[in-house]
């Protein structure tokens, strides 16, 4: 498994971590009635002691508005610096809950789950790497897609199952008719544009859905391939889209659109300008630049069908709807994108027995 989170973000989010602990006690000493400033007076037992005497001076001189304060923990005491205060004691402020948490354990947890909220992404559990003696799940070689259902158990479908995305859809083979048109519900939102190594995809956070087959779906992320999955009667395309959609019963709707190279797109200039070159990094854009709408063209009738996850672990019963009309992307975008992945499409699977909706 590559690792999610850079040093240097891994370094930011632990001084975010950290960052409350100078607040804290600034906000303390900013009032010297504050009946929270003066827990430490009887603090008398060894390892807290210190600390504890340097706080309450500081209090008391009512200059810790000047200090930034460093907290060093070395493990050995776990208790609050409080333990020794009378029970009468007003609770303990928030910079010494901070001074106690020691626990390595729990701090990486914490930084992980601070690291999640910050991003909308949660990292894959070190754990994880107990299969690091079989390939990593990749587009060629060893872990390319024929031995993907091989690669673990749980990508068994990948190999076994009947519903595989992508596919390659004719028209005459299609289910041609009327259709509901997607009720599309897109704003203007926050996005984090992460490079998994395997794509650049964009974790939005916003209130963005579609409304399909009377279900609300809302969007989770968006991501590219180049070049598309999908093959429509015979034609491949330069990249795809696919939008990712989850609704209250946990079911997946994915959206593709398709890109073919013409006049630049607005949103792929804004997440190429923030995109991460390096695997397991991944960029905050700034508030309010995400907005699908710019990505969808005109034209919104569709392929739909059920499908897979294109990725391991190919999980089936996804409710997939190709956008027939393609947009367009510069031939710069396209480049960028075609250098930090050549191939990332995982090759078109069997049909089977699929009905394929063509919607008119
Ligand atoms: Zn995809």
């Amino acid at each position: 498994m590559r690792p999610i989170f850079s040093t240097h973000l891994l370094a930011s989010l632990i001084g975010l971590t950290l960052a409350p602990v100078a607040l804290a006690a600034d906000s303390h000493g900013a009032d010297p009635a504050d009946s929270h400033a003066t827990p430490t007076k009887k603090s008398s037992s060894a390892p807290g002691k210190d600390i504890a005497e340097q706080l309450r001076i500081a209090v008391e001189n009512g200059d810790l508005r000047k200090k930034r304060l460093t907290l060093v923990s070395t493990g050995i005491d776990r208790k609050p610096l409080d333990a020794h205060a009378p029970s009468t004691a007003p609770a303990t402020p928030p910079f010494m809950l901070a001074a106690a948490t020691v626990n390595p354990q729990a701090s990486r947890n914490y930084i992980r789950a601070k690291a999640a909220v910050l991003t909308g992404y949660t990292a894959p559990e070190a754990t994880n790497d107990e299969h690091a003696h079989a390939p990593h799940w990749s587009y060629e070689g060893d872990g390319g897609p024929q031995a993907w259902g091989k690669l673990k158990p749980e990508f068994n479908t990948c190999a076994t199952g009947k519903r595989q995305s992508p596919i390659h859809i004719e028209d005459t083979v299609t289910l041609q008719g009327p259709a509901e048109a997607i009720q599309i519900n897109y704003q203007p939102s926050n996005g984090v544009v992460v490079n998994n190594g395997h794509t650049i995809q964009v974790d939005v956070s916003g209130d963005n859905s579609i409304t399909v087959r009377g279900s609300t779906y809302k969007l989770l992320q968006f991501h590219f391939h180049h070049p598309s999955e999908e093959r429509i009667n015979y034609k491949s395309y330069s990249m795809v889209a696919h939008l990712v959609h989850r609704n209250r019963e946990g079911q997946l709707a994915v959206v593709g659109v398709l890109l073919d190279p013409g006049l630049a797109n607005s949103l792929i200039n804004k997440v190429w300008t923030y995109m991460p070159l390096d695997a397991g990094d991944s960029v905050r854009m700034p508030l309010g630049l995400v907005d699908l709408n710019e990505l969808l063209p005109k034209d919104q009738r569709y392929y739909q069908f059920m499908g897979s996850l294109t990725t391991p672990p190919c999980t089936e019963g996804v409710l997939w709807m190709v956008l027939k009309q393609p947009v367009t992307l510069g031939r710069d975008q396209l480049k960028l994108f075609g250098q930090l992945f050549p191939n990332n499409a995982r090759p078109v699977q069997s049909v089977n027995a699929r009905a394929i909706r063509e919607a008119q």
